[in-house]
Parts: C-alpha cells; sequence; structure tokens
C-alpha cells in the first residue's frame, strides 16, 4: 500500500489538477493579484453555499475572528467566553484586543462547548464585577457545529455577541442551517489542512448585518473610508490573495462531493472501531463534515499505547489538543489551575485523530482500524 497520509493534499490536486491550473494561469495573466475578480467571484458563492448575506475574506483565519472583535470594540475589561479545548487562536484574537478569555469546559460527547458551563461561567464574571461580559466565541470543533441554538439563546439573555469559530466547521450543518451562519459574525480558515483549504494562508468572515459588514471591509484594509487614503478607524492588512481564490474556486465546487466521502468514511472508522473506543458522537439533527475523525482512548496511557502502534504501522495520527487553553503558558497570569476545567483537561490527555480527507480509500481504514484492533 502507499504511504498513507493524515491529510492528502496531492490526491486532491491530482483530482482537480485541470481547473486549479487554469485558474492560477488566469490570475497571472490578468495580474489583478490582490482584490481580482476572483476574489468578488468567491465571496458570492461562499455567500451562497453558507446561506449568509455576506461575506469578507481575508488573510486568514485568525484575523476572521479577530475582525469582528474589533468592529465590536473588545478591549480591555472585557470578557469573551471561549472553550479551552481548541486551537489557541480561537482565544488568542481576544487577548490581541485587549479583552480576558474567559474560558468554559467542554460536553464529554461532541468535545464543543458545554452551554451549562458557559451559564455557570457568564454567572460568576457577572458575580465578580470585574469584567463586562461582552460576547461568546463558540468553535464548530472537527466539523460539528457548536451547539448554537442554546449558546444564541444564553447569549440573548445576557446581551452577548456571538461569534462562530467554523474554522473547522465548514461543511458542517445543524438541520438545514450551514456552518457559518450562526451568531452574529462567522469565521472561517482556508489554511491548507482544513476541510476547505487553499495553498497558503486564507480565511473569510460571514454576516448578515450590513452595517457590520461595511466596518469589516474596511477593517480589512487599515481601516479605509470611502478612499483608499482616507483612514477612519484602525484596521488590519489582510486581504486574500486573488490567486488563493483561483484556487479556492475549483475546491469549493469540488466540496459536496469530498464533504460526502469523508462522512461515509467517518462511518466506515465508527463501525470498525464503536466496541473500542469512543467514537465521535454527531447530535441528533446535527452533521458534521469530519474534517478530523477524533477518537478518544480510555486513559492516557492507551492512547500513547495506540499511537505508537501506529506509528510503527506507518500511520500517522496527531493530538489535537495536547493542552487545554486555560493551562497554557501565555495565560498563567490569568490564574487558571488544574481541575479548573476537568473535561477539557481529561480530553486534552485521551483523544487523537486519525487520517481523514476526501480522497482516502476502505483499504487504508480498513488498515487503520485493523491496526487499532490488534493494539
Ligand atoms: C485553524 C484554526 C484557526 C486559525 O486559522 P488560521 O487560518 O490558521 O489563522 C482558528 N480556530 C480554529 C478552531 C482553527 O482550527
Amino acid at each position: 500500500m502507499d504511504e498513507i497520509k493524515f491529510n492528502d493534499l496531492g490526491a486532491q490536486y491530482h483530482a482537480l489538477k485541470k481547473e486549479i491550473d487554469a485558474g492560477i494561469a488566469d490570475v497571472i495573466a490578468g495580474t489583478h493579484f490582490i482584490s481580482g475578480p476572483q476574489i468578488e467571484q468567491l465571496e458570492k458563492e461562499l455567500c451562497a453555499y453558507t446561506g449568509r448575506r455576506y461575506c469578507v475574506t481575508c488573510g486568514n483565519g485568525t484575523d476572521a475572528l479577530r475582525m469582528p472583535l474589533m468592529a465590536w470594540g473588545i478591549q480591555a475589561g472585557d470578557a469573551v467566553f471561549v472553550p479551552a479545548f481548541t486551537f489557541f487562536a480561537s482565544s488568542e484574537v481576544v487577548s490581541l484586543c485587549g479583552g480576558t478569555p474567559v474560558f468554559v469546559d467542554s460536553r464529554t460527547d461532541t468535545f464543543d462547548m458545554d452551554p451549562e458551563d458557559l451559564k455557570k461561567k457568564i454567572a460568576a464574571v457577572k458575580a465578580e464585577g470585574k469584567l463586562i461580559p461582552r460576547a461568546v466565541i463558540a468553535v464548530d470543533l472537527f466539523g460539528q457545529p457548536a451547539q448554537f441554538p442554546e449558546i444564541e439563546k444564553i447569549a440573548a439573555e445576557n446581551g452577548l455577541k456571538v461569534l462562530e469559530d467554523g474554522a473547522q466547521g465548514f461543511g458542517g450543518r445543524i438541520g438545514e442551517k450551514c456552518a457559518c451562519s450562526f451568531g452574529d459574525a462567522s469565521a472561517t480558515s482556508f489554511f491548507p489542512a482544513k476541510a476547505l483549504g487553499c495553498y497558503g494562508d486564507g480565511g473569510a468572515v460571514f454576516t448578515d448585518d450590513p452595517e457590520l459588514y461595511k466596518v469589516l471591509k474596511s477593517i480589512r484594509v487599515h481601516g479605509k473610508g470611502s478612499m483608499k487614503y482616507e483612514n477612519v478607524r484602525i484596521g488590519v492588512n489582510s486581504r486574500l490573495d486573488t490567486l488563493q481564490a483561483a484556487i479556492l474556486l475549483p475546491k469549493l465546487h469540488a466540496f459536496d462531493t469530498e464533504n460526502t466521502h469523508r462522512i461515509r468514511a467517518a462511518q466506515r472508522y465508527t463501525d470498525a472501531l464503536k466496541d473500542k473506543f469512543q467514537t465521535p458522537t454527531v447530535l441528533p439533527g446535527y452533521h458534521s463534515s469530519f474534517g478530523y475523525y477524533t477518537l478518544r482512548a480510555a486513559d492516557e496511557a492507551q492512547r500513547t499505547r495506540v499511537m505508537d502502534a501506529l506509528k510503527t504501522a506507518g500511520v500517522p495520527s496527531i493530538i489535537y489538543y495536547p493542552c487545554p487553553l486555560h493551562l497554557q503558558k501565555v495565560y498563567a497570569p490569568l490564574g487558571y489551575k488544574p481541575g479548573d476545567l476537568p473535561v477539557a483537561e481529561s480530553l486534552a490527555k485521551t483523544v487523537f485523530s486519525l487520517p481523514m480527507h476526501g480522497y482516502i480509500t476502505d483499504e487504508t481504514i480498513d488498515y487503520v482500524c485493523g491496526v487499532l484492533q490488534k493494539a
């Protein structure tokens, strides 16, 4: 068997080579390397796909999270509620704005933000009276949307903005409502390893709010006003390259086919592994895009043993994420200690992710499951 890849971008390029190469050649021939016509085309198609009114592409997923926070004026003294079990960028953007991330524990089944714990953390911040609760960032972890119906309700009761971190969520749904259409704004990433990835860094912000849309477009280009050399606010320089838009367009057109393939692959993994491991839970009415297929071992020792066996058999596996954010060194001044968010801490010790992409074969899945069964 060929080398097993965690995410096989080569197989995807092979399948879409004609369209991608033609798109790249068009951009080079047209020389609109910044804000070329492919950008507007992509933004339109992303709106149509997600069901959002407005899309603002930008330089990366981290900026896509940061720009709405800047637009809402998140600053020192503000509390933003963020899950502890996610990629660092989800809370980093709060800190970049000067705000304070307040970490929320996870559900034990989906690993997403636990709405019950969110309520507790909001009440605690209010009772302490030091920070002003301003926003919630909920993450579509591993491809499944966070529990937005519950989270949006809690946010509304407490006057908080909701920002969907859909960096891993693109292609997921709750009922017929797509990921990147939840909350006041949504952010996604086109980092190459994401379900919809480009050939470098890229991201997008989504919203239905025309006022926010206007401000986001200004923030994207140095806080510009009605023309380029009029500056009305502090912004960033975060445009998506036209080349990346040209690469994303054919990938977006192939996305549903790849998504269906990943969902079938995930089911095949689950059928083979459900008796031995905690396999992914998809809540009733929810649909995951399975950008990642993540198992939970019984304990840290079993995870080490199993990952060693996979490595010996030539199967790459990765731990997303080995350290919950409240225990990251940089956040030591916030005063969290081990035991504060027990579910997130336990997940960091037990989860591991298996090879998953839109071109994975049944043969590969069966081989990986065979190794896991024996380990
Ligand atoms: C990848 C990721 C980001 C950041 O995206 P970049 O494009 O790398 O800046 C943010 N949040 C989550 C949950 C991610 O997985």
